[in-house]
């Protein structure tokens, strides 16, 4: 991974954001930054260059991920060696001028800010950073793609498992087990969130995440999994129907994956998130199925499960070469069933590449 420019080209940012250096405390961003992987750490990016603090348990683990950075091991937490550091060092060399020092506003709790700021000189001031990293970290490069690919290869080989289990009667719950132990076996580090597997009315609930319920005789169930894979995530929902399926059931699974295909379709470089977004619902709107689309679209996915860009209303972001985003429309009647249909794609020169692509037809069990 191409730590040192990730790290330079943050550095540069600086300056244009009036920051005289940024402390890093996100785990994900940190990772992307300088390849820790472990639980505790802050990194320090300056222009003078970078420091990565962490406590005695990672002194191994530390010596041999982090690159780009200078390392220290502390005996206090990270944040504290931190801010102590700084007082000692980077300050000192620059006499009394006051500085700036950015943080992660939504990854410091209160708490942390105050220990930070009592540990530090009076003349560095602590302001919350825009999200340099994470905007950075929404087009992959290479390297990272790969990486995504082979998560979402495996990722996607753990819905033939949940074929062979899902049967009426057998619980949510093993369903998953079943799945997340071929996942375990199969090298994951870790699923990328709570297996769903979600039965009868229950996969009306967007995030109907497995439970004891046994699955219903007659109904939808909703398979959303994905694992972690060197560190990088994958998002896949296939929805079934165990019995014997009605014309509507079958009417509204195909207006789910007509909904993301015309979504895929729209997804290519210059094109606003918000109309990957619009494309979705208008199909569903088409076949009167629009109010029961009750989520975004899609979201990024990478070092995290959920990531920048959010495929929704009212967003920004433009798509760019390289980022990797779900597509995932969805319908959900309550109290009766749901179906959601997602598969990552990552955008290419001209359009987009879906990730794994299998057969989407419906499927009776
Ligand atoms: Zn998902
Ligand atoms: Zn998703």
């Amino acid at each position: 991974m191409d730590y040192v420019g990730r790290q330079q080209r943050l550095r540069e940012a600086l300056p244009a954001n009036r920051l005289d250096a940024l402390l890093i405390t996100h785990l994900s961003n940190i990772r992307y930054l300088c390849g820790f992987s472990g639980s505790a750490g802050a990194l320090l990016v300056s222009p003078a260059g970078s420091t990565f603090f962490t406590d005695g348990r990672y002194t191994e683990q530390a010596k041999s991920e982090v690159q780009a950075a200078k390392l220290v091991v502390a005996r206090k937490t990270p944040l504290t060696a931190a801010a102590e550091w700084l007082g000692r060092k980077w300050i000192a060399s620059r006499a009394r001028k006051s500085q700036t020092l950015g943080i992660e506003g939504p990854y410091l709790t209160v708490a942390a800010r105050r220990g930070l700021s009592d540990g530090l000189p009076r003349h560095i001031r602590l302001r919350e950073a825009p999200p340099l990293v994470e905007r950075a970290r929404m087009v992959k490069d290479a390297d990272e793609i790969l990486a995504i690919r082979t998560a979402v290869d495996q990722g996607a080989a753990l819905f033939d498992r949940a074929l062979q289990v899902i049967r009426p009667g057998v619980r949510e719950i093993e369903v998953a087990a079943e799945m997340e132990y071929a996942a375990r076996k199969g090298g994951a580090d870790a699923m990328s969130f709570e297996t769903i597997i979600a039965s009868g009315a229950r996969s009306a609930l967007p995030h109907g995440r497995a439970s004891n319920a046994p699955i219903a005789a007659g109904g939808f169930v909703v398979c959303d999994f994905g694992v972690i894979l060197h560190g990088y995530c994958s998002d896949r929902t296939r929805t079934v129907y165990v019995g014997a399926a009605t014309t509507e059931a079958r009417r509204v699974y195909e207006a789910v994956l007509a909904s993301q295909q015309a979504a895929i379709d729209a997804v290519r470089p210059g094109v606003n998130v918000s109309r990957v977004d619009r494309v979705a619902r208008k199909t569903l709107q088409q076949n009167g199925l629009g109010p029961y689309f009750t989520h975004s679209t899609g979201h990024g996915v990478g070092l995290e499960i959920h990531e920048a860009p959010r495929v929704a209303q009212g967003q920004p972001e433009i798509l760019r070469p390289g980022m990797v985003i779900t597509i995932e429309p969805g319908v959900y009647l309550p109290g009766k069933w749901g179906v959601r249909i997602e598969d990552m794609v990552v955008v290419t020169e001209q359009g987009c590449e879906a990730l794994a692509p299998t057969q989407k037809e419906f499927i009776v069990i």
